[in-house]
């Protein structure tokens, strides 16, 4: 830290992002991407006539994406807004909807960025434990004097919960922003977007990474009321208008149109998972029921820790958090069907 950095913000702790490293190629299992490419039609229409308009600035309403992305959704183009990421859209409604005095209630075991975003812009943090089986207490979630995060399914446990579990969430804090990160809510979950309509303190945010294969895009975006979006709109153009480049706007618009390519992918990954899951009971790992694109296990012989160091070993990088409740897992993303049968394989190799 150099002298010159504000004091305000000396206790900031950055996230740690998954490695991605750049010397060897891993069998990657770390940062829940895709095992797949984005759809043909996004291959089709970034081409070098795209690539030439580069020159100009991307349209800072993004029209043609957020009408493609409402289109898909069944809402008016007013009730959906982008960001650079889905990560970009969360920070927006940090920014929009606490501050000092209106803090953050999210689980004490989930996405790391929320507490880093809080320490970001001074908004204190309330932290709902989660159940000894890492499920969610809704008992804690009743008139919370706070924004309300809720992540479904959850990260890194997979565990969901319904609509009408969220919808108890939000009748209990009719004052206040509940936000829905549904990140991987499509590999098994349900999405809460068909309550946009009746609850004006709901917002759902999804993204592009995971299940659309446009992680390197950095593309995500948040429904709701339109009240909601003005809010998240005021923060960006407060920020940064021309936060989706040209090109991720195109192969947004192209991912959201293909559907069936959407529904393959999650399919297949949706599968893979369970029969990945099937197989490492079968190994007496402990599991818990993921619904998302990874898998959150325990070795019942090797510590966390320690298998993720031999697996790295053996060229399969997955996801490993030294904090209490989590050190004894691995978070392990779902690939392709070959890279979970060398994971298999690795696994028995190294006696887990
Ligand atoms: C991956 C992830 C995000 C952010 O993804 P972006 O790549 O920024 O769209 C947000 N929330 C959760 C829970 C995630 O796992």
């Amino acid at each position: 830290m150099s002298r010159f950095f504000t004091k305000s913000l000396s206790a900031l702790q950055p996230y740690t992002p998954g490695e991605q490293p750049q010397d060897m190629q891993y069998i990657k299992l770390n940062t829940n991407e895709s095992p797949f490419p984005p759809s043909p039609r996004v291959l089709e229409a970034i081409d070098r006539e795209e690539v030439s308009r580069l020159y100009l600035y991307s349209d800072p309403d993004c029209r043609a994406l957020i009408g493609a992305i409402a289109k898909r959704f069944g809402l008016e183009p007013d009730q959906v807004t982008v960001g650079n990421g889905s990560d970009e859209v969360l920070w927006f409604a940090l920014r929009a909807f606490c501050d000092e005095n209106t803090p953050l209630a999210y689980s004490d075991i989930t996405y790391g960025c929320y507490s880093t975003w809080c320490g970001l812009l001074n908004v204190p943090s309330v932290l709902l434990p989660l159940k000894e089986d890492y499920s969610v207490d809704l008992s804690l979630y009743q008139k919370l004097d706070a924004t309300v995060m809720v992540t479904n399914p959850n990260a890194p446990t997979g565990i969901c919960l319904s609509p009408a579990q969220i919808e108890d969430i939000l009748r209990a804090n009719p004052d206040h922003v509940v936000i829905v990160d549904e990140a991987y809510v499509d590999f098994g979950g349900e999405s809460c977007v068909p309550l946009i309509r009746r609850y004006d303190n709901l917002l759902v945010v999804q993204t592009c990474s995971k299940s659309r294969s446009l992680a390197g895009a950095r593309l995500g975006f948040a429904m709701g009321s339109a009240e909601l979006i003005a809010d998240l709109n005021r923060i960006k153009f407060s920020f940064n208008p021309y936060n989706v480049n040209r090109l991720t706007c195109l192969a947004g618009i192209r991912a959201m149109e293909d559907e069936d390519y959407f529904r393959l992918c999650t399919r297949t990954v949706a599968e893979t998972r369970d029969r990945t899951a099937e197989a490492l009971k079968q190994m007496d790992f402990r599991l818990t029921d993921s619904k998302a694109n990874f898998l959150f296990a325990q070795s019942s012989r090797i510590p966390g820790g320690e298998l993720y160091r031999k697996l790295k070993e053996k060229g399969i990088l997955v996801r490993h958090f030294d904090k209490p409740r989590l050190e004894d897992r691995l978070r392990i993303t779902v690939g392709s069907r070959e890279q979970m049968e060398a994971l298999l394989t690795a696994l028995r190799d190294l006696g887990a």
